[in-house]
């Protein structure tokens, strides 16, 4: 199963192309850099604190709870989500059942060296306006944001910019399940399905002759592959998908 930004997007999380997409008339795939971070990591930072913000508010959709079922249901299961948001764990679906490639927006590690810290209790504050101020005194505009304890460069929000690469051992996990052999089932849900190796994990596991369902009420360059295309909101369609599934016990 592999699950795009369109699958939170009825829990009110804006995905990056909606008409929804834009903060402050500023086209987040232009936010989602390095280069971004490194002209202006304030800006970066206050977008990235409004987003956890409105995720903590969010409550997982009827998309999300079908897909924890199915998790429950199935003999093998992975969910590799380009999600950065924590609803697929609050639906239910255990951590070791899902792969968040692009990261977690609740993590802050250090954009130099290996530190990184997740809040407490899933539900983590953002970085303290002022912390660790007098470690690392540099310029007014930078004194809200965080600073490594290891080393005093600035933390960053703990997910995947675009043009950086994934996490090593996310991409084992992937690639391990992936390895164990063919999947009767995958389903592509709210993704645009634009980064190849999205394409190439929705393709490999059904090259050996099982069914590839993609669910998005537009078109996506995986659509032309898919067994079964289902042009509804996850969160209509899933459900349905899931009792499918379930009932038809071939899993
Ligand atoms: P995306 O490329 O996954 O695009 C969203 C897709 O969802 C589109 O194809 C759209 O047609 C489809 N969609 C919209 N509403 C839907 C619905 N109700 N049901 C099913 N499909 C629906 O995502 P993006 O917004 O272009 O973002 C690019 C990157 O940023 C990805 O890594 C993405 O996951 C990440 N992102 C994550 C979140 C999040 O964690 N919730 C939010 C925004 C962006
Ligand atoms: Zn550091």
């Amino acid at each position: 199963m592999i699950t795009g930004a369109g699958v939170s997007a009825e829990s009110g999380i804006p995905t990056f192309r909606g008409k929804d997409g834009y903060w402050r008339n500023l086209d987040p795939a232009k936010l989602a850099t390095p280069e971004a971070f490194a002209r202006d990591p304030q800006l970066v930072w206050d977008w990235y604190n409004e987003r956890r913000q409105r995720i903590r508010k969010a409550q997982p959709n009827a998309a999300h709870e079908a897909i924890a079922r199915l998790a429950q249901h199935a003999d093998e299961f992975l969910l590799v989500t380009q999600n950065v948001d924590d609803l697929h764990a609050r639906a239910g679906l255990p951590k070791e059942k899902s792969v968040q490639i692009h990261g977690d927006i609740f993590v802050t590690r250090c954009s130099h060296c290996d530190f990184s810290e997740k809040g407490r209790g899933g539900s983590p504050e953002p970085p303290m306006r002022g912390r660790l101020r007098s470690i690392a005194p540099t310029s007014a505009k930078e004194v809200s944001i965080p600073r490594c304890p290891q080393c005093a460069e600035l933390m960053r929000p703990g997910v995947v910019w675009f043009g950086e690469q994934l996490p090593w051992h996310e991409l084992q996990r992937v690639d391990n399940f992936l390895d164990g052999g063919g999947c009767d089932v995958v389903i592509v849900a709210g993704t645009t399905a634009t980064f190849g190796y999205i394409i190439d994990w929705a393709l490999r596991p059904s090259r050996d002759g099982g069914e590839l369902i993609e669910i998005n009420p537009e078109e996506t360059p995986l659509s032309r592959f898919a067994t079964r295309l289902v042009r509804e909101p996850a969160a209509i369609a899933l459900p349905r998908i899931v009792d499918e599934l379930t009932n038809r016990g071939a899993l």
